[in-house]
């Protein structure tokens, strides 16, 4: 049955109110205009951005909107203009911000959808023969914390890493600094039950604040002799930032927030932790130029020189949505993955 051109009725998880469950519901996701396409979305990550945005607490999230952001799926049609995709194209949406229906779109993607239309630059062509189960996670998740360390922090060979946070984006930036060659990865959680994946994806060593009196910054001064070269905030927690921070050395330590914090939060510390030469950055997107870095992220992936099955703990039907995001609350997940 063709489609192209018409309305198409599809199901969506709306969220139409902040702090609301998600409703599944029959939505019209309108033909792609100009410079727009339009696809038949296969898989989708749920990801943090995804639940802080339902929470309420994004001052810039909008309602009644769809959301979703780490997805895969195979062009449908193509507005007119549209030059770069074909019908029949795999593709991972990019999150680049852009408005066109009478739900808002959230993230320039809205992947909790069967079809959703995206702007043809939110858009990275990829190998078709990618499961997208599973490459969906790289459209935010595994790309953000690999880019992280990789990209932002730019890890060099024989250096000292730190890891606050072992969920999906930490396990990322480990992978990451294993890449780059660090000789010390030091993954810290405050879950036990995180360290056992943490030390398959390459950390050498793992700590829990937990078992320490003292400040975690100064159990990893102490542990490494002064400070990491490059450490990670992986948690979203502004305490943890600072910890990230002071846990660097001082002279050329670095330190990358990937986390992202609650509304009206402020990070601090005292100047003389910048002042003796270490530098705070962060990371989106883990610093990649997304239409020409996603589709090589993939081939690294097809040649096995990335992981990504690794992050799928779970895969569920669409319908089961909320189940997802409760799993992704109770910390028993690395990824759920939808199938559509
Ligand atoms: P996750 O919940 O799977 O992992 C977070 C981990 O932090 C958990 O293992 C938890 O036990 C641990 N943790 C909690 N409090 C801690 C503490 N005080 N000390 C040490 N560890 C602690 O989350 P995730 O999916 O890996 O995402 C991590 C963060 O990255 C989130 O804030 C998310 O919104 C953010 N994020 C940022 C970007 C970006 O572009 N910068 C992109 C995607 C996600
Ligand atoms: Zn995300």
């Amino acid at each position: 049955m063709a489609t192209e051109g018409k309305v198409i009725r599809c199901r969506a998880a709306v969220a139409w109110e902040a702090g609301k469950p998600l409703v599944m519901e029959e939505v019209e996701v309108a033909p792609p205009k100009s410079g727009e396409v339009r696809l038949k979305i296969a898989a989708t990550g749920i990801c943090h951005t995804d639940s802080y945005t339902l929470s309420g607490s994004d001052p810039e999230g909008v309602f009644p909107v769809v959301l979703g952001h780490e997805g895969a799926g195979i062009v449908e049609s193509i507005g007119e203009g549209v030059t770069k995709f074909q019908k029949g194209d795999t593709v991972i949406p990019l999150y680049i911000p852009q408005c066109g229906k009478s739900l808002f779109h959230f993230m320039g993607c809205s992947t909790f959808s069967e079809y959703t239309v995206v702007a043809e630059i939110s858009l990275a062509k990829v190998d078709h023969m990618a499961p997208l189960d599973k490459v969906c996670l790289l459209g935010c998740g595994i790309t953000t914390g690999y880019g992280a360390a990789v990209n932002t922090a730019k890890v060099e060979a024989g250096s000292t890493c730190a890891v606050f946070g072992l969920g999906a984006l930490g396990l990322a930036a480990i992978m990451g600094c294993q890449a780059a060659g660090a000789a010390r990865i030091i993954g810290v959680d405050l879950n036990p039950d995180k360290f056992k994946t943490a030390q398959e994806f390459g950390a050498t060593e793992v700590v829990n604040p937990k078992d320490h009196s003292r400040p975690i910054q100064e159990v990893l001064v102490e542990m490494t002799d002064g400070g990491v070269d490059y450490s990670f905030e992986c948690v979203g927690n502004v305490a943890i930032m600072r910890a990230a921070l002071e846990a660097c050395h001082k002279g050329w330590g670095t330190s990358v927030i990937i986390g992202v914090a609650a509304a009206g939060q402020e990070i601090s510390t005292r100047p003389f932790q910048l002042v003796t030469g270490r530098t705070w950055k962060g990371t989106a997107f883990g610093g990649y130029k997304s239409v020409e870095s996603v589709p090589k992220l993939v081939e690294e992936y097809m040649k096995k020189k990335l992981k990504v099955d690794e992050f799928v703990t779970h895969t569920l039907p669409f319908e089961k949505i909320t189940e997802g995001f409760d799993l992704m609350h109770a910390g028993k997940c690395i990824r759920v993955v939808l199938q559509f």
